[in-house]
């Protein structure tokens, strides 16, 4: 393995919001004496009507085309990979200019298409049940990076843009602020890719000086807390992070939140199975107002965790809903190509 590498690639157009590169662009348009509509042409080229190169914006003039390129090239992602599973499910891997590895994975569900994407390659923080938390950390990933992951799906299909959008892929987005505040208003933005707010969510352990800065945004994206276990004391024995940001200041930060917020609960047997684990679960939750999204354990963590068995999950979320909680288990989706929750490490699913 190669030594961890945190210098973002250069800076492209891509990285900025779509006021900063609009901008750019205007500046440019008016330093070569062009009419002034060319800048919005230019700009509904970066994210509302995304193209792989400028050379297919036929609406523009060839010359200015090559112009275009050279001084605002359009980066991309490199498509290495794309599987699909039984159940319709779309694993990504992306690789990167420097050789790095991401994966964004497209779940669709009814008229929803919901797209988990990556904010880092790999990631610090070694939760045991998780795959990408196995490999590492190997460097953050630039705004271009996060919203470019969208930006592909666009380009191989239009049809097929997300709906929703979670950040539940590599990586601790809040670990990753500046190129994920970036990146999140290049998502929302209306000269951006337009997705509203209240369908992006942002998934955390509980990053506090991140979730503090996500609570000041205007905008009311959604927060879910990775939670896994309802005490300091069973946190500690999954999630490391548990020693620095404890639950408990984890959830007093998420009540700066004026949205409702979501608990996700991997299920592993005989850490956070018990039935006081459900009782204490379902006083944070009520407490908190959070939904509780129960998901299966899956392959790829820490050797040695089973799963819990799903009548046990079933008895679970039924002890959580007699306490007046509303809990889901969550359908295992993408396990057959390994891009299910947790399973993630910029592979090829068939390894
Ligand atoms: S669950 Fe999230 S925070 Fe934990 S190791 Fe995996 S990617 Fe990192």
């Amino acid at each position: 393995m190669t030594s961890p590498r945190v210098a973002p690639p250069a800076d492209t157009i891509l990285d900025l919001t779509p006021d900063g590169a609009r901008e750019r662009l205007a500046q440019w348009v008016e330093e070569r004496g062009l009419p002034r509509y060319r800048t919005d042409q230019l700009h509904r080229r970066l994210w509302v009507q995304p193209i792989a190169t400028w050379n297919d914006a036929t609406e523009l003039p060839a010359a200015l085309r090559a112009e275009l390129d050279a001084t605002f090239p359009l980066r991309r992602l490199k498509e290495e990979l794309s599987e699909l599973s039984q159940d319709g499910t779309r694993k990504f891997l992306w690789r990167l200019d420097d050789g790095e590895a991401i994966e964004s994975v497209l779940i669709p569900s009814g008229t929803r298409r919901t797209l988990c994407i990556s904010s880092q390659a790999g990631c610090a923080l070694g939760c045991v049940f998780c795959a990408t938390g196995l490999m590492g950390f190997r460097r953050n990933l630039s705004p271009f990076e996060i919203a470019g992951q969208v930006r592909e799906v666009m380009l191989r299909d239009p049809a097929e843009k997300p709906s929703n959008i979670v950040f539940m892929g590599m990586g601790e987005p809040l670990l990753n602020w500046p190129a994920v505040d970036v990146s999140l208003t290049i998502l929302n933005h209306p000269e951006g890719l337009g997705i509203g707010a209240r369908h992006i969510t942002v998934s955390t352990v509980g990053i506090l000086p991140g979730m503090k800065k996500l609570a000041a945004r205007p905008e009311q994206f959604r927060l879910a807390i990775s939670l896994h276990a309802p005490t300091t004391e069973r946190r500690l024995a999954i999630m490391p992070i548990e020693k620095k940001y404890d639950l408990h200041a984890v959830l007093d930060a998420a009540t700066a939140f004026r949205k409702r917020i979501t608990f996700e609960y991997v299920m592993i047997s005989g850490k956070n199975d018990s039935d006081q684990d459900a009782d204490a679960l379902a006083t944070l939750a009520n407490k908190h107002g959070a939904l509780v999204n129960l998901l299966p354990l899956h392959p790829g963590g820490a050797p040695g965790l089973e799963p819990t068995p799903l009548n046990r999950i079933k008895n679970f979320a039924g002890r959580l809903q007699a306490r007046g909680v509303e809990a889901v288990v969550r359908r295992s989706r993408g396990l057959d190509i390994k891009a299910a929750c947790g399973q993630l490490a910029g592979q090829r699913g068939t390894q």
